[in-house]
């Protein structure tokens, strides 16, 4: 449930009506809704209400934004960062250093400073090299790092390619069957208190199956990490939940989840911590568009809107499929092919799509735009960088600025000697 609904015809963010902030803010924009991030945050974490000691870390890859990720820390939330800037963010939205997870399978050198130095509440490393990396920074620094060891369990997650993360031979987390040996090698550091195992099998994820089978290899892997002796306190099992793009389209609920979870590991005595980012943000968001133009076409015609592939990237990345519909419908459809104006053929957010009829001029919404939407946007094309609005009620305020293709040229410069 969000709260994009139709009122008297229009559609409306809480009580903004759109056309407001299309007016005020000009378009593309991504808009946000604070009751519908509360809403969710409660969701996920009822959903997990028998589970007694847990974490909630907002994977903040799904959406940075400063403003959004102070809503979730006022839920309690902490933050699930995989580069120092997101941990930047996190500080800075008001998000305690303990509650910060560290993952990534590439922190710098830096990072691995920056991030102690910052008092990260836990690493999760994903090799043995970086985990010797990390217990030198630390024993250097005086300090012991709180770790976790990434595993990978061989799951194949049943999602897209591009964001499935848990089969052996993606780039995440120690192979299951090495685990026990690097986990033994990394323990005895002097630098690193290594305390637990995670996991993260990929995104939006539509069946809890593979997670389950995920979760059973990690408790496996806990009972046989204590027959060796290790002391394991924290269990990591990630985000992946997935959200309707669709809809009518069903996917588990958090509730669901969160029994399978609490079944699966009752008797683990660790403290779990989760990593859930789109089923938080995903339809807490939309991107507010305008029709540049209808241009006729051979079969359908092209609504040409100006946001693009920049702004949005998923439908160009993963063939991703987002709900297209007019704020003011006219009450009659079109089939249409739904494209931005980059110069790209992959810049088609849908063809032959039956949508709600639009004419030069009119708004439009890309729905469940609020993970992975503002975040991966680019200047392709010298586009400038797409503004975010988050609303709360009958209020609104722009939380990202438009950055304007010429602030960007700015940052450049042609040499003297290059006359
Ligand atoms: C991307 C990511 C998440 C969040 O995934 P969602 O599908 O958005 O819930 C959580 N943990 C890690 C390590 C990730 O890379």
């Amino acid at each position: 449930m969000d709260h994009f609904e139709y009122r008297s015809g229009v559609m409306h963010a809480e009580d903004v009506p759109l056309p407001r902030i299309a007016q005020d803010v000009g378009t593309p924009v991504y808009v946000y809704s604070r009751a519908t991030l509360e809403r969710h945050a409660k969701v996920f974490r009822d959903g997990l209400a028998d589970v007694p000691d847990k974490l909630i870390a907002f994977a903040v890859k799904s959406n940075p934004n400063l403003a959004v990720l102070r809503v979730l820390a006022n839920q309690g939330y902490g933050a699930d960062c995989v580069s120092i800037g997101e941990v930047r963010r996190a500080l800075a939205a008001g998000v305690a250093a303990e509650k910060i997870v560290f993952s990534g399978v590439g922190k710098t050198h830096s990072e691995l400073i920056s991030g102690i130095e910052a008092g990260i509440g836990q690493f999760n490393i994903e090799s043995e090299e970086e985990g010797l990396e990390l217990a030198e920074i630390a024993a250097q620094l005086g300090v012991v790092a709180q770790c976790a060891l990434r595993i990978n369990p061989d799951v194949d997650a049943g999602t897209h390619d591009k964001i499935s993360t848990g089969k052996a031979d993606n780039k995440f987390g120690v192979p299951i069957d090495q685990a026990g040996q690097i986990f033994g090698k990394l323990a005895s550091q002097p630098g690193v208190n290594l305390r637990g195992v995670a996991v993260h099998i990929g995104s939006q994820l539509g069946d809890l199956s593979p997670l389950e089978r995920a979760i059973e290899e990690l408790g496996s892997m806990v009972t046989s990490l204590r027959g060796a002796g290790h002391a394991i306190t924290h269990v990591d099992l990630g985000g992946g939940l997935g959200v309707p793009y669709k809809a009518g389209e069903e996917l588990p609920s958090p509730a669901q989840y969160g029994a399978m979870v609490a079944r699966v590991t009752k008797d683990w005595g660790v403290k779990l911590i989760f990593e859930p980012g789109r089923v938080i943000a995903g339809n807490a968001g939309i991107l507010l568009t305008k029709v540049v133009r209808v241009k006729r076409g051979i079969n359908d015609p092209f609504v040409i809107v100006d946001a693009a592939m920049n702004d949005l990237a998923r439908p160009a990345l993963y063939g991703a499929y987002h709900d297209f519909v007019a704020v003011e419908p006219r009450g009659s459809d079109m089939t249409a092919n739904i494209v931005g104006p980059i110069c790209e053929t992959g810049d088609t957010f849908a063809m032959g799509r039956l949508t709600d009829r639009l004419d030069a001029g009119d708004l439009a919404v890309f729905r469940t735009a609020g993970a992975y939407g503002a975040t991966m946007a680019s200047s392709y094309n010298s586009r400038g960088f797409v503004p975010e609005v988050l609303v709360d009620g009958d209020r609104y305020a722009v939380v990202a600025d438009r950055i304007e293709a010429g602030a960007i040229m700015d940052a450049e410069r042609v040499p003297d000697w290059l006359t």
